[in-house]
């Protein structure tokens, strides 16, 4: 008999037919373990090949996530040299026409495209927007067991397995195993379509009749799958994601749509509670379809097929590899208490998941028809630039604590172009969308100059109502209803009279809402009195109506025209903030300059000199007047000098430009002759709204590209090697935003560094050198048009390999 140290691997089965077909594979057995009383695993012994091996049942509590944890933690408490686990036993497949999956085929968890091999899916959590939330992902399969399953993968390949024939070896020496656990009649393998629900029973609660029995066996309902060649493995071994929760799926086309989005091949119970507390490897035979039709009569044999895969798996570990890796013991980091607390907070029914699949698929419809802008692009854009603390000074200020809180409350915080507004917007909009704030429903918008299309009332106003139809369940009928009854079901639109009226009834049944706005002074609807021509008005509108209690914060430069709208009903005292004035302004931009001064790679040459970082510190502190942008453009600027002896910086740092204008003016004359050219055509085309954002590739293409000389575009030697150098011919003056798209995956963009460089190659104080390739675009947008167009006719020739011969 060995000694409970003598047990390396932990094999975990959730329900008794998967102990029963586990314990069949032993080669030798083992008395049974003493255990503490409050011990309520079942517990077998024995050896399977050169290994020692418990196979575990758990007995208490109900299937589920939370109690394989439990399991596990007493399992570890007694054997203490486990070093690997397996959860071997059945689960619902998901077969697709990327993965052929039958019932009796084995997936094993193994991770892919960098993700974990089970999914923890908490369902309900979070149900409005995103109805299935992925969490907990358990990317912790212990190496040996993944070159295990490496291993066996390229021998099956290569040779085949005999998984069917070890597992009638068994069975034909005990016959009482057969009826539960041979392999089924391969036509009871019946896939139906995803829409064809199993019926009920006859007697409406009763037990569920068999297929056979209650189902169509018409061939429309059913997937015609080929029969299985003899070259081919019977059962097939899968790899990949396992999705693990603690609700039974029975639903196909739940099963479907949580599959689409992860790759899942297979649905199980326990291994999300157990990953959490021990790194696993899951085993799972394929017994049904995660449908309604589900029978049990494939379980048994599912179990079996599982098991020997399990026991194939070990026969390739060596025991001495084992002994090297560490015990799961030292590899706990959580204790099961917690990880209880947490998977019994999120506990929900499939009620909820169902409801949350329709809501799913409602919001699409819905967002396809109502096309709203993203806000999240801008927020998280302007939240890169922000640094550590800034903001805080009006965060925490009284003015925005009160404004959180005093009904319908109306803030305008105003400044000069380049003062850091809409960073400070995304820093509130941030701060209210905290998971601990009291503000669940806040809503938010940037007008965006490079966004042609989010420059108007119309755009603002679907954004507001899209977002309150997924922040908001009550206010969600007024949506539906225009969109089923007036709109035809997406028919037609919606006129703005309607989406007024939709918005501010959404608001009220929403009862309290928090809308943040950015740049008004940048939106183009601002004609007229009337709520649906002028953004100013449906604002006043919306804040004031007493059936809602909604708050706004706006920002915008102090255009007069704005200050006399507000004027009529704000009180300026109180109610408008001016962001340039006041010493917290000053102290952000300081922490800001210093930040950079002491911890960007450029201006460590100056490290070992405090005199001198102090000296740039303060001079740019004490000129630079409430305006961020103005110091951002002047450490560019004082970067870019590498060679400057002291006291030129000194100079420097006394001849300062004033103003934003008198600074672009000045990065304009430093732009190197050679470079000329090229960063005219590039500013042309980011000022130009039609081309406000371009792609670095497209740059390299439109600097290539000469719509003025034959053959039209210049031979590829000349062109930039790397499409990130684009920014460097007007530094400062252009930027490269990061962005996602809505797969996740990230792209980039160039586009002028602020709205106010815009304004500066479009008005009359543009440096005289660059104003006459400006011109054209200021008094003649229809001819630079033109023009821009046969130029992007020729880069797109150009990118396909076919240039024009222009002429
Ligand atoms: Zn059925």
């Amino acid at each position: 008999m060995a000694e409970l140290e003598d047990f390396t691997v932990g094999w975990i089965s959730a329900v008794w037919t998967e102990y029963v077909a586990a314990r069949q594979f032993f080669d030798e057995m083992f008395d049974d373990p003493e255990k503490p009383s409050t011990d309520h695993n079942e517990y077998t012994l024995g050896r399977i090949g050169k290994h020692n091996v418990v196979v575990t049942l758990m007995t208490k509590g109900t299937i589920g996530s939370n109690s394989a944890a439990i399991v596990a933690r007493d399992m570890l408490h007694l054997f203490p040299n486990i070093r690997v686990c397996l959860m071997v036993g059945i689960g619902g497949g998901v077969p697709s026409k990327k993965h052929d999956i039958r019932l009796g085929d084995v997936v094993v968890s193994m991770p892919v495209n960098g993700l974990g091999g089970v999914f923890q899916s908490d369902f309900g959590k979070n149900v409005q927007g995103k109805p299935f939330q992925f969490t907990g992902l358990m990317d912790r399969v212990p190496d040996v067991l993944i070159s295990a399953v490496y291993k066996l993968r390229t021998r099956y390949a290569e040779n085949g397995h005999t998984l069917a024939d070890t597992i009638n070896t068994i069975l034909s020496k005990n016959k009482r195993l057969q009826k539960a656990y041979a392999s089924p009649r391969a036509s009871t393998d019946i896939l139906y379509h995803a829409s064809y629900q199993h019926s009920p029973s006859q007697d409406g609660d009763g037990p569920l009749d068999d297929c056979s029995v209650s189902c169509s066996q018409d061939p429309t309902v059913i997937i015609q799958r080929r029969a299985r060649e003899d070259y081919e493995n019977n059962p097939e071994i899968h790899y990949g994601t396992i999705a693990s929760g603690n609700q039974v799926i029975k639903d196909a086309v739940l099963r479907d749509a949580l599959a689409r989005e992860k790759d899942i091949l297979c649905f199980e119970m326990e291994a999300a509670g157990l990953m959490n507390q021990v790194p696993c490897l899951v085993i799972r035979g394929i017994c049904d379809y995660a449908d309604s039709h589900k029978s049990k009569s494939w379980q048994g044999y599912a179990a079996m097929v599982a098991s020997a895969y399990a026991k194939e798996l070990l026969s390739v570990i060596r025991p001495t590899a084992l002994d090297e890796s560490r015990k799961l013991q030292d590899m706990i980091l959580l204790t099961v208490k917690d990880n209880l607390q947490e998977v019994s907070g999120v506990s929900h029914d499939t009620h909820t998941m169902v409801k949350a699949l329709n809501f799913d698929r409602r919001l699409e419809r819905i967002k396809r028809w109502l096309d709203p802008p993203d806000p999240s692009i801008n927020l998280n854009k302007a939240q890169q630039t922000r640094s550590g603390t800034s903001g805080s000074w009006f965060l925490n200020g009284e003015a925005f604590q009160r404004w959180k809180t005093t009904s319908r409350s109306f803030l305008w915080l105003q400044g000069i172009p380049g003062c850091g507004k809409t960073v400070l917007s995304s820093s509130a909009v941030t701060e209210l969308l905290r998971a601990d704030s009291s503000c669940n429903t806040t809503l938010y918008f940037f007008f965006d100059f490079t966004e042609k299309d989010m420059q108007t009332l119309g755009k603002l106003v679907r954004s507001l109502i899209y977002q309150l139809y997924c922040k908001s369940e009550g206010a969600q009928k007024y949506l539906y209803e225009l969109f089923i009854n007036a709109c035809n079901e997406g028919a037609s639109q919606l006129n703005s009279a309607q989406l007024h009226s939709c918005l501010s009834a959404m608001l009220r049944e929403a009862k309290e809402a928090w809308i943040v706005i950015d740049g008004l002074d940048e939106c183009t609807t601002r004609k007229g009195r009337a709520v649906t021509e002028n953004i100013l008005a449906c604002i006043r509108d919306l804040s004031q109506r007493e059936d809602a209690n909604t708050h706004f914060l706006v920002t915008s430069r102090p255009e007069h025209e704005i200050g006399s709208d507000l004027g009529e009903w704000t009180d300026s005292e109180t109610q408008w903030i001016n962001i340039q004035n006041g010493l917290v302004q000053t102290y952000d931009i300081n922490a800001y300059i210093r930040k950079r001064v002491i911890e960007e790679v450029a201006f460590s040459r100056w490290k070992d000199r405090v005199d001198v970082q102090q000296m740039i510190i303060t001079a740019l502190t004490l000129q630079a007047n409430g305006m961020f942008r103005w110091v951002v453009c002047q450490l560019d600027t004082l970067r870019d000098c590498l060679d400057f002896p002291e006291f030129e910086l000194r100079e420097t740092l006394d001849t300062l430009p004033k103003t934003l204008y008198e600074t672009y003016g000045r990065i304009l004359s430093n732009i190197k002759p050679q470079h000329i050219n090229v960063a005219i055509r590039i500013l042309q085309f980011l000022t130009f709204d039609q081309y406000a954002s371009l792609s670095p590739e497209e740059i390299v293409d439109m600097i290539a590209a000469n719509a003025e000389a034959i053959p039209g575009f210049l031979p590829e030697n000349t062109r930039l090697p790397n499409s990130d150098q684009v920014i460097e011919y007007c530094s400062s003056l252009v930027t490269i935003v990061e962005q996602t798209d809505r797969w996740g995956k990230p792209f980039r963009r160039v586009q002028l560094a602020h709205f106010s460089v815009k304004e500066y190659f479009l008005s009359s104080s543009i440096h005289p050198l660059f104003a006459a390739h400006f011109a054209e675009i200021r008094y003649g947008r229809r001819a630079f048009w033109r023009r821009a167009t046969c130029q992007l006719v020729l880069e797109r020739s150009v990118m396909q390999g076919s240039p024009l011969d222009w002429r």
